[in-house]
């Protein structure tokens, strides 16, 4: 049977506070330790990586059974109206795939992004065209890139539109950030049940293979009219401003709610990767989710 896969996003902040963050090389022994299973590298600032960093970080992680995902560069834009930018985003996509391949990393996450001028549709076809050219200009292997759902609603990345991505590309699939479609949607994943109705969508749509290919980034998140705001730690207080981030019985919590999700994924009988993007706790966020999955 299939276990979930849980882990962080970047080098959590609590990481560098042990001795273990004297050398950055020290992350996946750290994680093991956590008990945790992956890491999403953050190339979000540009693929500057050199081949011996990622051959070690590669060997390192196989050594502690740390699944490696690739969130690509935030400047990345597909979707642009300027030709320009999209040909510069192409190329910096070819980069992170070829820095992929030497990290074994079969995951690449990137944002559909905004700049598309007026008309989402073709921003979304031209989404769509770009990454279909792509395979024709590089290896891919096995490795599948995942648009990810965005924050703000000015950006493109609803549900419908990363479905709509993924069912014209045959090598895409959903990036679920669920903190995202609730901050975009002003607040939508409450329960797990709201949870639930998101993946039962993606699996009519795109099927139930797909489904279990969908990569998901969860913590909880504040939001204004326009969208995300910034990320929170579990159990954060909207009201109070107090951090108890095991407490879960209270109201008043940032949502979503790791229970809720967890609880979503044994609804759906679901085995996923998990990254956790909670502010400065990616990893308390993500060992809560696990231990509340085993418990
Ligand atoms: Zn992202």
């Amino acid at each position: 049977m299939n276990k979930p896969i849980f882990g962080v996003a970047g080098f959590p902040i609590n990481f560098f506070a042990t001795p273990y963050g004297k050398k950055r090389e020290n992350i996946f022994k750290w994680l093991k330790e956590l008990d945790l299973d992956a890491m999403e590298i953050q190339c979000t600032y540009g693929i500057r990586m050199k081949k011996d960093q990622a051959v070690l970080y590669r060997d390192l992680a196989k050594q502690y059974g740390i699944t490696l995902t690739m969130h690509a560069p935030y400047y990345i834009n597909l979707g642009s109206a300027n030709d320009e930018v999209v040909e510069r985003s192409k190329e910096e996509l070819k980069k992170a795939i070829e820095l992929a391949h030497i990290l074994d990393v079969k995951r690449i996450i990137f944002h559909p992004g905004g700049g598309y001028g007026t008309d989402r549709k073709a921003g979304l076809e031209r989404i769509i065209k770009i990454l279909n050219s792509l395979e024709k200009e590089i290896d891919l292997k096995n490795i599948k890139v995942y648009p990810e759902i965005g924050g703000k609603i000015n950006q493109l990345g609803s549900l419908e539109e990363i479905i709509e991505i993924c069912k014209g590309v045959k090598f895409a699939r959903p990036c679920i950030d669920l903190a995202h479609l609730h901050a975009r949607e002003k607040g939508s994943m409450n329960s797990a049940d709201q949870i639930i109705a998101v993946l039962n969508k993606i699996e009519k749509e795109l099927g139930r293979k797909i489904l279990e290919e969908t990569h998901f980034h969860v913590y909880p998140v504040d939001y204004t009219e326009k969208g995300e705001k910034i990320h929170k730690a579990f159990g954060d207080k909207t009201k109070e401003n107090q951090l108890s981030i095991f407490d879960s019985d209270s109201d008043n919590e940032y949502m979503p709610r790791a229970e809720d999700y967890i609880k979503a994924l044994k609804e759906v009988n679901l085995t996923p990767i998990t990254i956790c993007e909670a502010f400065n706790t990616q990893e308390i966020g993500a060992v809560l989710m696990k231990s509340i999955y085993f418990s």
